[in-house]
């Protein structure tokens, strides 16, 4: 740390280990990096050329405006940029001149892309829903929204790229249940002669765990920024890394009302911090761990020194990272205050600066 009080750091090298691991894993499935909310809050552009240039051939942006973002951010062909939430406002013809691949689940949607295109061909990936109920065309509309693709695909206007669907990665029943309706979606659409050549399904949990949730594209979060789910194996265990670390200057040390020794660091639930961590979770101070107590205020909150006379101001607090300093994991955070270790990181507050390393 310079001369912040607080800041977020981004390993890249982590990054770039977690991709190649992930990618030797899932192939010959080819891997599609998703940068949804700043990237997990690593940072969009950062995260999205790193993967780029660690061979990654696909980019998940979520929507239009990231995917345009990723375009004029340098990403550009022959790396696909996937967006998959439309808004039924939204002008589609910028998104498909800059060559963005669109996920379509109405006929509806698919009009408005085959009317936005100019002289390329609107990429589409028709979607199908396998139970989770989130968007995706339902078993009895998916033969005409199909058929009605392969009409506009012959005009020219559109091109169907992929088939695919999102699942709860819930439970193993349930998961084998999705890949089943997927797959009969799959032969339906081909059997009404779409080609299709890309079938996608699975994020991080079900593409590490199952080769049959592979197809030909998988598409990682959580795991590519080294954050497993809780109650599992860690990070290490998977042979992932943790690419983000917090951590904080002590900027006051004090005796509380109460006579007991604390430290304050800027960093409150106005930055994210839970509202759960307080009495839950340790931080680490010179590699020992300190408990972050009550209150947690706005804009700081509290560790407690107990018999630890060793603190002063401007030490650094390690709040989470890898484990390396003696600190918790995002996973241990997660398991702690009863939240995902993705809800940790996408909470932050974009005035923590954010250093690259
Ligand atoms: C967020 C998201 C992913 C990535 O999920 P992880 O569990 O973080 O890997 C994949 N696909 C879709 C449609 C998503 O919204």
């Amino acid at each position: 740390m310079t001369d912040v009080t607080r800041e977020i750091v981004v390993d890249l090298d982590a990054l770039r280990h977690n991709i190649d691991m992930l990618s030797a894993r899932v192939a010959p499935a080819e891997v599609m990096v998703v940068v949804k909310n700043d990237a997990y809050g690593h940072g969009l552009l950062d995260v999205a050329t790193t993967s780029v240039q660690a061979g990654v051939t696909w980019i998940g942006a979520l929507d239009v405006p990231t995917a345009l973002t990723l375009r004029r951010g340098g990403i550009t062909p022959p790396t696909r940029i996937f967006a998959w939430l439309i808004d039924p406002e939204e002008d589609l013809a910028p998104a498909i001149a800059a060559g963005i691949d669109l996920g379509i689940s109405t006929v509806p949607q698919l009009e408005t892309a085959a009317a936005s295109t100019d002289a390329a061909a609107a990429r589409i990936h028709l979607k199908i829903d396998t139970g989770l109920h989130r968007n995706g065309a339902t078993a009895e509309d998916w033969p005409r929204l199909v058929e009605r693709a392969r009409e506009l695909e012959q005009r020219g206007v559109v091109e169907i790229v992929a088939i695919w669907t999102h699942i709860a990665e819930a439970s193993d029943d349930e998961d084998t249940q999705s890949i089943r309706r997927f797959e009969a979606a799959v032969d339906a659409a081909r059997g009404l002669g779409v080609r299709a050549p890309v079938r996608h399904l699975a994020a991080s949990a079900a593409a590490y765990a199952r080769s049959d949730a592979r197809f030909d594209l998988v598409r990682l979060g959580a795991f590519v920024y080294g954050l497993p789910p809780g109650d599992g194996p860690s990070a290490e265990d998977m042979g992932l890394r943790q690419a983000m670390t917090l951590r904080a200057r002590v900027t006051t040390v004090e005796s509380a009302p109460d006579g007991r020794r604390r430290a304050s660091i800027d960093l409150g639930y106005a930055d994210g911090i839970s509202t759960f961590a307080p009495g839950r979770i340790d931080v680490a101070i010179h590699g020992r761990r300190r408990p972050l107590i009550s209150p947690l205020e706005v804009d700081r909150a509290w560790i407690g020194l107990d018999g630890d006379t060793d603190v002063s101001v401007g030490d650094v607090v390690t709040l989470w990272g890898d484990g390396s300093a003696g600190e918790p994991t995002l996973q241990q955070w997660g398991d702690a205050t009863s939240t995902m270790s993705e809800e940790l990181v996408v909470r932050l507050s974009p005035s923590i600066p954010r250093r690259i390393v």
